[in-house]
């Protein structure tokens, strides 16, 4: 069957050819443990490793040394909140994150560890500014952000928000799960302090590879430890980035398709990648518009919509789009305070999200999909 991939926001797939040449060539000709041996395989594994790095930190204007390497963006996330949080500090974050935000900070709260709050990001970014100000109080240490919620379009101002934690000199947090490839982002410029985001969504890499991009002013204590490759005889962790926070054996043909991935979003340019995804929501939205009884789920305009029906479940309107090869997520999507925000709790919805490799046709085909179901 001839598939139709609309879950980009889970994981972006086909691979393109570069990123998976890079991760074969990397296990032929970097084969060996980066910073591990003397030889020539560990030899190129480690300049493999520094040059992915180099690669990771230009394009997010971070620092080579401070860019880590982690499992997966959940692992990055873990890592900022819970090695950035001392005792009795207060956490800010909105009401559209993913539960790989929510769940660290409730197991530091049931620890008594710290206290938190949300602020709301579901009106205009005046609004959220707004609601900011208003739950920043004296104990707040770290505010959090969903810079492109999982559920839909809305993008939240990181710009803004990362000038008011200047300001308060308040840490930042970015989870870039959804907009890492997909949306301009730059440490110094947002003014961010911990940017975390995985390699196999919009940097195109494969799974089991996180980037945790740290600014100078970020003092994180390590979540994991284990060898690091250096001051081996130490019982601690090394004080060095990356190494303090990259305890064990990193999966070096991962990384490097991570970096292709990068090399690849530069030649074709974020700006055609924006453009192709905003022209195939607004194709989406609408074909959706002109049915009857679907209705779309916060913002659709970029990279992730949601739709809902007002008689037929998220769970069998997947079913059929499957039976078609027609692949997107149904129900929820592990971010139950989004889902409150969205109106969205009951059932969750059918999300569609988009790619570099969708076309107009794939749009297409899932509407005539969705037009049979609205007219069964
Ligand atoms: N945050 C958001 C907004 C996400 O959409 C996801 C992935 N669904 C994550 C964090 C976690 O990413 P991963 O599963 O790749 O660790």
């Amino acid at each position: 069957m001839n598939l139709v991939y609309l879950d980009h926001a889970a994981t972006s797939w086909p691979k393109p050819r570069e990123i998976l040449d890079a991760a074969r060539d990397a296990s032929v000709h970097a084969g060996g443990n980066p910073g591990r041996g003397a030889h020539p395989l560990s030899d190129a594994a480690s300049g493999l490793l520094y040059s992915a790095r180099e690669e990771a930190a230009s394009f997010f204007g971070g620092i080579p040394e401070r860019t880590v390497f982690t499992s997966g963006a959940t692992c990055s996330l873990n890592i900022a909140i819970r090695g950035l949080v001392r005792p009795g500090d207060h956490i800010l974050f909105d009401n559209l994150v993913h539960n790989a935000v929510l769940r660290p900070i409730r197991a530091l709260e049931a620890a008594g560890l710290c206290t938190s709050d949300f602020y709301d990001a579901s009106g205009s970014d005046g609004e959220l500014m707004e609601s900011l100000r208003a739950k920043a109080g004296p104990r707040t240490r770290l505010v959090i952000a969903t810079h492109q919620s999982n559920i839909c379009s809305r993008i939240l101002p990181i710009r803004e928000i990362g000038r008011f934690c200047r300001e308060r000199g308040l840490l930042f947090v970015v989870d870039a799960a959804q907009s890492g490839g997909h949306l301009p982002i730059s440490l110094p410029e947002d003014g961010i302090d911990a940017l975390c985001l995985p390699g196999h969504k919009g940097l195109m890499g494969l799974p089991g590879v996180g980037l945790l991009l740290l600014s100078d002013r970020a003092r994180c204590d390590p979540l994991l430890f284990g060898g690091a490759g250096i001051r081996s005889e130490d019982p601690g962790m090394p004080e060095e980035l990356p190494e303090r926070l990259e305890a064990g054996t990193l999966p070096l043909p991962a990384i490097a398709s991570v970096a292709a991935g990068i090399r690849l979003i530069r030649k074709t340019g974020l700006d055609a990648i924006r453009r192709h995804e905003e022209k195939l929501s607004a194709l989406f939205a609408e074909g959706i518009g002109r049915m009857g009884r679907y209705r779309i789920a916060g913002e659709s305009r970029g990279g992730v919509v949601s739709i809902l029906h007002e008689t037929v479940s998220p769970a069998a309107i997947g079913t059929c789009l499957a039976e078609q090869g027609i692949c997107v997520r149904t129900g929820y999507h592990c971010a139950p305070l989004a889902h409150r925000t969205l109106g969205t709790e009951k059932q969750g919805t059918v999300r569609v999200s988009f790619g570099l490799s969708n076309t107009a046709q794939d749009i297409e085909r899932i509407l005539n999909v969705l037009n049979e179901i609205d007219e069964f």
